[in-house]
C-alpha cells in the first residue's frame, strides 16, 4: 500500500494559474482527496477565492520560506490534521493518525498514558495538553520502515522535514 501513495511535493507555485510564489509570499495550501489519497495543492489568493472547496479535507495559510530558511511544520496544522482524522476509515488514515500522534507526543502536545486492548485491536491512550482530554489512537501495527515511509509521506504533504 505504501508504494502506491502519490508523491505531491509543493512546487511553490499556484496549482491553478501557475504563479510562482516569491519568498515570504502568503498562499493557501490544502489537502484534497483524489481517488482515496491525499494530494497537497497550493493556490494564490485569487485562485483560492474562486476555487470550489468540496474536495478540500483541510486547509491552511502558508508562507513561502526565505531561501535560507528551513520550512518547519506548524504544530497547529499537525493538530488540525490529527483531529480531522478522528474516525479513520482506511489503513492510510490510521497510519497518518498514528504517526501524527507520535510527532505530537514528541512536541509535548500529547502524552502517552498506556495501551488498551479490546476486540483484537490495540490502541494507545494519549492525554492532550494542556486540556487533559483523553484520546485513543488505534495502533496500525506498522513496521519501523512503514512508520518512516508514513512520516516521509506526511512531510511531503506538509512540505517539511519531520
Ligand atoms: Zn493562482
Amino acid at each position: 500500500m505504501f508504494e502506491s501513495w502519490s508523491v505531491t511535493k509543493s512546487k511553490g507555485a499556484c496549482a491553478r494559474c501557475g504563479y510562482e510564489f516569491p519568498p515570504n509570499f502568503v498562499f493557501f495550501s490544502c489537502f484534497q482527496k483524489q481517488q482515496g489519497d491525499f494530494v497537497r495543492c497550493d493556490f494564490c489568493r485569487d485562485c483560492w477565492d474562486e476555487k470550489e472547496g468540496d474536495s478540500v479535507f483541510c486547509f491552511w495559510r502558508s508562507r513561502r520560506a526565505a531561501p535560507e530558511q528551513k520550512q518547519t511544520v506548524n504544530t497547529d496544522l499537525m493538530l488540525e490534521f490529527f483531529e480531522r482524522l478522528d474516525r479513520p476509515d482506511s489503513e492510510r488514515k490510521r497510519a497518518f493518525r498514528f504517526v501524527l500522534a507520535l510527532y505530537l507526543t514528541r512536541r509535548k502536545e500529547m502524552k502517552l498514558l498506556g495501551v488498551e486492548r479490546g476486540d483484537g485491536v490495540e490502541s494507545l491512550l494519549f492525554e492532550r495538553r494542556p486540556s487533559g482530554d483523553k484520546v485513543l489512537v488505534e495502533n496500525p501495527d506498522l513496521t519501523e520502515e512503514q512508520i518512516e515511509e508514513t512520516a516521509a509521506h506526511l512531510g511531503r504533504l506538509l512540505n517539511a522535514d519531520l
